[in-house]
């Protein structure tokens, strides 16, 4: 257990909202008259370990969304999500989330990104972790936000900001309905990744694949297609994995049928994430000790998944130079 506690890590899946530190939930609620026990309250944002669909996992998305409609709330929640995960040794993250869903009334987009940026530099200088945010556009948003959105996010470019990523309802809202908006995100030389096939649409991935995605999120459906791996091999596309929350949300029905192995031997580049510190219970120690005591992989397996992740990483040559310095 302890030799992966000591590895330095990466997480370039990890949701702001699923990844709240639970006792700073606690005490915002309180402070908006939300009383809850503590037990219950950790039975609201952790999925039970029988949880056995997507629409359970989804409910756990409630009430950390009530504790960021605030430039502090922001703030504290990305501070403290890279203070945690330095904990455990991660020196390179990225964080998404969706700005939109904490614009109001008092708060706009502009000040959204600020805030949350503010959190991720600040607990990064004090940590020794490299932080910086995916800014989320959703399916179910129309294209003028998700636009608006993209375009105040693309300001703030290697300025706090490194990429772009499409989230939401996979089924309901298929990848080519957002082509504008990525054919846009090229012409603004914004770099994406796109949550793909984690329902099992291949036509998904492979919609992701032709709009131009650096990287896929979770990428399960590329099981059915041994093409759309060779292609996401040759063009060098990460593969964002995430094992926990990929059983949780029923995106697989058991790990015997979990496709890391298959990919990493077919020469794709995964890399192994969280998805969601908090509402999938996980850590990046505990996802690399689950690939190898539950998928049965070697530890070079998960050093050439930390290597990936570095090559994958939007983030600038020197500072993929001083991670590959760390890890060899
Ligand atoms: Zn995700």
């Amino acid at each position: 257990m302890e030799d992966f506690k000591n590895l330095i890590k990466l997480d370039l899946h990890c949701h702001l909202d699923g990844s709240l530190n639970v006792d700073s939930v606690f005490e915002v609620l309180e402070k908006q008259d939300s009383h809850y026990e503590k037990e219950e309250l950790i039975r609201k944002l952790k999925v039970a370990p029988d949880c056995t669909s997507l629409t359970e996992y989804l409910e756990k998305f409630d009430l950390p969304l009530q504790c960021l409609q605030t430039a502090e709330g922001l703030k504290r929640a990305a501070y403290e999500l890279v203070r945690d995960a330095a904990q455990e040794n991660v020196r390179y993250i990225e964080v998404r989330f969706a700005p939109m869903l904490s614009v109001n009334a008092g708060l706009n987009c502009k000040k959204v990104l600020e805030s949350v940026i503010e959190g991720l530099e600040s607990a990064g200088k004090q940590y020794g972790v490299y932080a910086s945010a995916i800014v989320c556009a959703m399916r179910h948003h129309s294209l003028e936000q998700n636009m608006e959105m993209m375009r105040v996010a693309r300001e703030f470019l290697g300025d706090g900001a490194c990429a772009l990523d499409l989230a939401g309802d996979e089924s309901g809202f298929p990848t080519h309905l957002f082509r504008e908006l990525f054919l846009e995100a090229r012409r603004l030389e914004m770099p994406f990744t796109i949550h793909s096939g984690e329902c099992g649409s291949v036509e998904n991935v492979k919609e992701a694949i032709d709009l131009g995605a650096k990287r896929l999120g979770h990428g399960i459906a590329l099981q059915k297609s041994l093409e759309l791996q060779k292609l996401c091999a040759d063009k060098r596309i990460g593969i964002e994995m995430c094992p926990t929350s990929n059983l949780q949300t029923k995106a697989i029905n058991s790990f015997d049928e979990y496709p890391l192995g298959q990919f990493v031997k077919n020469g794709l580049l995964v890399s192994i994430n969280t998805d969601n510190r908090t509402v999938s219970g996980t850590t990046i120690t505990q996802e690399m000790q689950i690939v190898r005591d539950v998928l049965g992989l070697g530890k070079d397996v998960i050093l050439q998944c930390t290597k990936n992740a570095i090559e994958t990483a939007f983030a600038d040559d020197s500072v993929k130079h001083e991670l590959y310095k760390e890890i060899s």
